[in-house]
């Protein structure tokens, strides 16, 4: 249900006429595909602000069966010293406001991922605000999907957020004869990983796959390599530090 694209192509306008391809020619040197003017300076979407050259990890939507499956996670790695970020569906996560506020306590980080999963780009542009107005309130942004253009970026900036996706989808939510990777799986792809994806990376996981089980190989693994992760300095706030502060 999660698209693994890690990039996504520039768009070039397409020459209509033979009078206008010079200036598309011209538009497309000048490099359409630019960073977009509201974020901040030097911020790449990918790693949500993550200058520390240690690894984010992060959990995303929900378990419907297991709600409180967030929050072993979170005191989980709240206990290795570890501080993640969880971008929560809102549309679940209202229902249960001691998850977010607990989760914070332990000192990880919780974003927006919209009120109810919907690929944004394709609403409308009053619905895609309402999407994300309607979703957990914070400074970070992880659109659904990973999907965003130009405008939700400003939609984003709009109403105070940064778009933040990653440099590293486990792609633990794709399955395989019906069943989802287990834990072995998902810790063999982040210690192959290249370090680029890692050393001031972010990566993806699931709240409603094996991700979470995964989590104590993961964590070895990444220290093993030698690399080190986001470091719990204690509770957090809505708003979410630009550089990152782990
Ligand atoms: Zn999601």
């Amino acid at each position: 249900m999660i698209t693994g694209s890690l990039s996504r192509p520039c768009r070039r306008p397409r020459p209509v006429t033979a009078a206008i391809a010079v200036l598309a020619a011209l538009s497309a040197v000048l490099a359409v595909c630019a960073a977009p003017a509201s974020a901040a300076a030097g911020y790449d979407a990918e790693r949500c602000g993550n200058t520390s050259g240690r690894v984010l990890l992060t959990l995303d939507d929900w378990s419907v069966e297991d709600p409180d499956r967030a929050v072993r996670a979170g005191s989980f790695l709240r206990g290795r010293g570890v501080r993640a970020a969880f971008f929560l569906v809102n549309h679940h996560a209202e229902r249960h406001p001691q998850i977010a506020t607990t989760l914070r306590r332990q000192g990880h980080w919780v974003g927006n991922h919209s009120y109810s999963h919907p690929h944004l780009p394709a609403l409308s542009e009053k619905a895609a605000r309402e999407e994300i107005r309607s979703g957990l309130r914070s400074t970070l942004l992880r659109p659904p999907f990973g999907d965003y253009g130009p405008r939700e970026t400003a939609l984003a900036a709009e109403l105070g957020y940064r778009i933040c996706t990653w440099t590293l989808d486990t792609l633990d939510w794709e399955k395989t004869g019906g069943q989802f990777p287990g834990p072995e799986v998902l810790r063999a792809r982040v210690r192959q990983a290249p370090a680029a994806a890692k050393r001031s990376g972010v990566v993806l996981g699931h709240l409603f796959t094996r991700f979470p089980d995964a989590l104590p190989g993961i964590v070895d693994d990444l220290h093993d390599q030698g690399y080190g992760l986001c470091r719990n300095g204690g509770p957090t706030t809505a708003s979410i530090p630009d550089p990152l502060d782990c």
